[in-house]
Order: C-alpha cells, then sequence, then structure tokens
C-alpha cells in the first residue's frame, strides 16, 4: 500500500488497462533517477534552452511599499516558454527518449501544458498529439495556434463538458491503445503513481536553487516561502526542499475565485468544505459535492481553475507542512497591476495569487525577515484578460 504514497494520499486509481504503462514508466524513472549520465543531461537542457538557473531577484521597491521582510522573486517567468512547465516537460520527454518512444502526448486546458509539450516535442523530433476539450480549444485559439506551429496536432474532445477532464480521460484512452511507442506527458504533480514524485522531481529545481541563491543574497536566512497552487507543481518545486525546514513558514495560495460558493472558487485544500476523494488517478482532496460528483471549479486564472491537488500537497496539509490559503480573483488582480507599477514585471495572473498574499503576511514581518515569492510565470498571455477585467477596450 506505501508505493507511490503521500502518507494515506496518492496512488494507482486506473483501468487494468493502463497498468502494464505505469509499471513501464516506474520502473524506467527508478532506473534514470539517479543516473548521472540522464542528470547531466536534463543539467544541460535546463542550462542551455530553458535558461536556468533562474534569477532569485531582490525586489526592492516591493519591500519599501511593505515595508516589512525582504522580498525576493524566483524568476521562473524568464524562463523559455515563460513559466515553470518546461522544467517538467523537458524531464519527461528525456526519460520518453530514453524508453524509446517516439511519440509525447499530453491533455491541455488552458493550452500552457499543451505548448511546453509541442516544444520539448519539436526540439526532440517527436511526433506529439495534444488533447484539448473543444470548448477549451474555442477560448484558447492563441495557444491552439501555438501548438500547430510547433508541430503538434491539437486534438479536439467534444465528450462530457469538452473541457479539461473530457481532454483528460481522451489521453488516458489512447495512451493505454498505443503503449509501444507513446508517452504520456502530466502537466503538474497530480495522476497516478509515478507521476506525482517524478513532477516533483523535475520542479524541485526551483527550491535547490532557492536554497543556494539565497546564500549569496541574504546570508542564508529565508523565514517565508510563498507558491501559488493549481495541481501544485509551482508550488511543491518550491517547497520540497525546505519539507524538514520547520522555521521557514510555506504558504499554498489557492484561487478563491469570486466567492466561497460551490462552484465559485478552485480551493481544494483551503476550503473548510473540501474531502479527499479519487481523482485522475489518485486519491487525494478535490472540489466534490455531497455526492462525491467532481464539481467544475472556477478561477479568473485558467492554470489554478483544476478540482484537485497534487497528494503530496493532501500531506503537507494534513501535517501542517504548508498552509494553503485563498487569494480571490479581485486581490490577485490589484496584486498583478502592483508588480507591474512597483518592479517593471508583468507576472501571471496564476503568479499574482501568490504576490496577492504578501498583503495579509507583510503586516506580521520583520525588517530583518526574508521572504521569497515564486513567480511561476509571465502574464503577457494575461494582459487581454486584465484589459477586459478593468473595463479597457485594446
Ligand atoms: C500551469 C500554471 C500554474 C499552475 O500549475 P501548478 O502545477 O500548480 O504549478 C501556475 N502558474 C503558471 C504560470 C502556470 O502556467
Amino acid at each position: 500500500m506505501s508505493k507511490g504514497r503521500f502518507g494515506k494520499y496518492g496512488g494507482q486509481y486506473v483501468p487494468e488497462i493502463v497498468m502494464p504503462v505505469l509499471t513501464e514508466l516506474e520502473a524506467a524513472y527508478e532506473k534514470y533517477k539517479n543516473d548521472p549520465e540522464f542528470l547531466a543531461d536534463l543539467r544541460k537542457y535546463y542550462v542551455e534552452y530553458a535558461g536556468r538557473p533562474t534569477l532569485l531577484y531582490y525586489a526592492e521597491k516591493l519591500t519599501k511599499h511593505y515595508g516589512g521582510a525582504k522580498i525576493f522573486l524566483k524568476r521562473e517567468d524568464l524562463l523559455h516558454t515563460g513559466a515553470h512547465k518546461i522544467n517538467n516537460a523537458l524531464g519527461q520527454v528525456l526519460l520518453a527518449k530514453r524508453m524509446g518512444k517516439n511519440r509525447v502526448i499530453a491533455e491541455t486546458g488552458a493550452g500552457q501544458h499543451g505548448v511546453a509539450t509541442a516544444t520539448v516535442a519539436a526540439l526532440f523530433g517527436m511526433d506529439c498529439k495534444v488533447f484539448m476539450g473543444a470548448v477549451d480549444m474555442e477560448r484558447q485559439k492563441l495557444n491552439v495556434f501555438r501548438m500547430k506551429l510547433l508541430g503538434a496536432e491539437v486534438v479536439p474532445v467534444t465528450t462530457g463538458t469538452s473541457t479539461l477532464k473530457d481532454a483528460t480521460s481522451e489521453a488516458i484512452r489512447y495512451w493505454a491503445a498505443h503503449i509501444d511507442d507513446t508517452h504520456y506527458i502530466i502537466g503538474s504533480a497530480v495522476g497516478p503513481h509515478p507521476y506525482p514524485t517524478m513532477v516533483r522531481d523535475f520542479q524541485s529545481v526551483i527550491g535547490r536553487e532557492i536554497r543556494e541563491q539565497i546564500k549569496d543574497e541574504a546570508g542564508g536566512r529565508l523565514d517565508y516561502l510563498i507558491a501559488c497552487v493549481g495541481g501544485g507543481s509551482n508550488a511543491i518545486g518550491t517547497f520540497y526542499e525546505f519539507r524538514n525546514d520547520k522555521n521557514v513558514k510555506k504558504f499554498g495560495v489557492e484561487a478563491a475565485g469570486r466567492g466561497p460558493a460551490v462552484g465559485d472558487n478552485a480551493q481544494t485544500l483551503s476550503n473548510p468544505a473540501s474531502r479527499p476523494g479519487v481523482l485522475h488517478g489518485a486519491y487525494s482532496y478535490l472540489a466534490q459535492d455531497d455526492d462525491g460528483q467532481v464539481i467544475e471549479v472556477y478561477s479568473i486564472s485558467a492554470g489554478l481553475d483544476y478540482p484537485g491537488v497534487g497528494p503530496e500537497h493532501a500531506m503537507f496539509h494534513e501535517e501542517g507542512v504548508v498552509k494553503y490559503v485563498g487569494i480571490n480573483d479581485k486581490e490577485a488582480i490589484d496584486a498583478f497591476q502592483l508588480l507591474c507599477r512597483e518592479e517593471g514585471i508583468i507576472p501571471a495572473v496564476e503568479s499574482s495569487h501568490a504576490l496577492a498574499y504578501l498583503e495579509k503576511l507583510m503586516p506580521n514581518t520583520k525588517k530583518d525577515e526574508v521572504v521569497v515569492v515564486t513567480l511561476s510565470g509571465r502574464g503577457d498571455k494575461d494582459v487581454q484578460q486584465v484589459a477586459k477585467v478593468l473595463g479597457e477596450e485594446i
């Protein structure tokens, strides 16, 4: 029972037909995860292609604005393709290559994980199919075109509500029928074992770099870490390195959307009404109604709009390792504008949820303390939507 478990969370809740591929993937990951050549290869692409290490930037004006602890930003927004998702996509495509697969597939909601997957598929000359709900394709035309430019085939999914959860089911179905040559790149620290562990390991480079960089920047002092949580990959990548450091207080910020009512937010851990259940192959917390049906969640930010959360976060929540909190749409948009004006950095709306938590945290901090916020992505993709929210014609 302990295989792929985080406390009582995680596991492999999948149809029998998928078990052989998961077993094959698990064996390959076990074989390569500590293999010096694999790790050197990954490091090479992180450095030469993605742009690692990312900066740990001292936000001096933002620090003055709040007048408390020193604020640093971990600049994942500066990576190639504009967000942390490339860390995981590169890791998984390198593993797929070693497994002898020549085709990768992915599911995508807003299109960001689809773009990251299409990017690495182009780089490694692999055939790429991205499953996307027809409704999402209509909403995210620009990302659909990006994927096509990158040589991927975007497969419209018209079952169910024609959104992410249906695209995920379709991707799994396709995978089960093409196990010989296909690897399925899951985009967050979710899904059946070994994905939550593997994705966490690929994203943990964020926290390891923070630990190194904070030595130069602040003599190693670190009091608070903040990251936003959708499926939870940038957050687990930020927190994992510090999981045993009790003096580093960790905050995972979920989307509180437009209010606490069921279906108006995407809070899976910070909502008192949420309970554990099974979603996408793992036992974790998820947004569900009284009958245990998964409900459609809402956030202004497409990347946080997911009804589940990675199983390791469920464990961290229960053990109190990380505190999970909610930030609503308005608070996120205010923080988005504040960072633009104070620092000349346009953050992703997802990352703006993490930034917005500073409003609540900073009044209780002292000047000699240090806080690091992970800026998971850049906001170019969100400018049009923010203009609309602010009532601007562009
Ligand atoms: C996808 C995305 C997220 C949410 O995903 P996690 O797996 O929770 O990290 C957050 N920020 C950005 C910029 C994203 O693209």
